[in-house]
């Protein structure tokens, strides 16, 4: 099959990682028979660099006309970039808002998988780990408090800060498919977090999510309170399969669950939309502590680059084979420097990328 991938190469780290992720792919389409186009799109800091602006509106079209986009990391150091002395609506990340926005990008999938060869760099107990977890976090990403009205007014003379949380039953449903959709490639089980016994939007989101349920009878399902959630994820991650959530709810709770994993460097992200589409990328920011120094971990979007081949072009078997080497190599001993632990193989961004490279397809 011949599919057109957007890459957004990025700020710090993002040239490094995506060429990786690329090298992987390629590898991947000369096994299996596919055919990989790319087109570099510009966004964050390289894009203001080079047009004045984040994003630019031929960048969205090129987003718009990929099957999907592989994604680096954009942003600098925001203590000391120029970027950051812009106005908001002119910052790397006002890009990724914009692209979000314009490609109705409504879920966003963050899994959280603890692998073998790294418990060490789990916090939790051994005893409370047990045979280790395997999540996903969905998210609802364009709704809720970051998207509502806000105002900060004096009232009766006293300084008043305003944020409002609305859904409406539509942007639920979409979001809650989603999840159920996931649910079915993977273990079945949907646990829908809210706070139902406090907040409307909850209660709704609770109502819809009962509804969608209907339609998946193959797939459990169970409602959290939210705070709940946030203890269990650290006293027994083991029973989640696919946690689904409204907007803040999922930022906090999808944070936390990396950090579960102890290794950031590792985990990837897909945002997509209600066609095929998506958006890959790994969960961390473009480290511009370690840019150009090729000890970056790639894992992160190279597994971002396994979601994209698995969500958006269908390709189970590819994706396997991808998770499969990087599994491999990690069960050999090879180590990015954020990962390594003594007496483990120490090798650059490259090398790692070169390392999966090979595992793919014998
Ligand atoms: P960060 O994730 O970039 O870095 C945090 C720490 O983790 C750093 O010490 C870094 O060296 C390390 N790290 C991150 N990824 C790594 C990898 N693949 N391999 C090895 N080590 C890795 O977070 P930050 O420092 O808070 O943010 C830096 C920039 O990234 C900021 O401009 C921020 O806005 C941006 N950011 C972008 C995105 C995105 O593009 N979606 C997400 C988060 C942060």
């Amino acid at each position: 099959m011949e599919y057109q991938i957007g890459v957004i190469s990025g700020d710090g780290i993002g040239p490094e990682i995506v060429r990786e992720a690329k090298k992987v792919l390629d590898k991947v389409a000369e096994t299996y028979g596919h055919s990989f186009r790319y087109e570099e799109i510009l966004m964050g800091g390289v894009s203001i660099d080079a047009c004045g602006v984040p994003l630019t509106e031929a960048a969205v079209v090129s987003a718009r006309a990929a099957d999907a986009v592989l994604m680096g990391s954009i942003g600098g150091d925001t203590t000391t970039s120029s970027w950051y002395q812009l106005p908001p609506n002119l910052r790397p990340e006002a890009g990724l808002l914009k692209l979000r926005k314009e490609l109705n990008l409504f879920a966003n999938v963050r899994p959280a998988y603890l692998y073998e060869e790294l418990k060490g760099a789990c916090p939790i107990k051994d005893e409370l780990i047990g045979e280790g977890f395997d999540l996903v976090i969905m998210r609802e990403l364009t709704g809720g408090l970051y998207f509502g009205a806000r105002t900060t007014e004096t009232v009766d003379g006293v300084l008043t800060a305003t944020d409002t949380l609305t859904y409406n039953e539509h942007e639920i449903r979409r979001i809650a498919v989603k999840g159920f959709d996931i649910a079915r490639k993977r273990r079945k089980k949907v646990t829908s977090v809210d706070k139902a016994n406090v907040l409307d939007s909850s209660r709704l989101w609770r109502k819809v999510v009962e509804e969608v349920a209907k339609d998946y009878p193959d797939v459990a399902y169970e409602h959290m309170l939210v705070d709940n959630c946030a203890m269990q994820l650290v006293r027994n991650p083991g029973q989640f399969d696919v946690i689904l959530t409204e907007n803040m709810f999922g930022d906090i709770l999808s944070d936390e669950a990396s950090m579960v994993t102890g290794s950031i460097g590792m985990l990837s992200s897909a945002s997509l939309n209600d066609t095929k589409f998506g958006l890959y990328e790994p969960s961390h920011g473009s480290a511009p502590d370690i840019a150009g120094q090729d000890i970056a971990n790639p894992i992160a979007t190279i597994l971002s680059a396994a979601m994209m081949l698995r969500f958006s072009f269908d390709l189970d078997r590819e994706a396997d084979a991808v998770e499969a080497a990087v599994k491999e190599v990690l069960k050999e001993g090879f180590r990015t420097v954020d990962i390594y632990s003594e007496g483990m193989a120490k090798v650059g961004c490259s090398k790692m990328g070169d390392l999966i490279c090979e595992r793919i397809g014998g």
